[in-house]
């Protein structure tokens, strides 16, 4: 059960991961709703394999609904200088997102 995969496995999953956000990119401008689902299916995938969504694609999603969010589009980006974030919402469900930079943060 808790047997996990092999390393080439996991490559090839993560491969897949960014090759299903660019599919989310290109599909997201004709509104078909397929944005969502590739975004869900890379979702899936990254849980299957236990690898982690890659930091620059955590942004183009909402955890909380699923979405995919394309800014200026999907969600508002914002940067909050006083906090050092930047904050973003999705403007289906209003979920907002913090991502801190200019800081390490501690591996969860
Ligand atoms: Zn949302």
């Amino acid at each position: 059960m808790r047997r996990t995969k092999p390393t080439w496995q996991k490559e090839l999953a993560s491969e897949r991961v960014k090759r299903l956000f660019e599919l989310a990119e290109e599909s997201h401008l004709e509104k078909t709703g397929m944005a969502d689902r590739y975004v869900q299916l890379a979702r899936e995938l990254a849980m299957h394999y236990k690898i982690g969504i890659p930091r620059q694609l955590r942004s183009r999603f909402c955890r909380e609904c699923g979405s995919y969010l394309s800014p200026g589009s999907t969600s508002t980006v914002r940067t909050r200088k006083s906090i050092k974030a930047v904050v973003i919402t999705c403007k289906k469900c209003g979920n907002i997102t913090r991502f801190p930079y200019g800081r390490r943060k501690q591996p969860v």
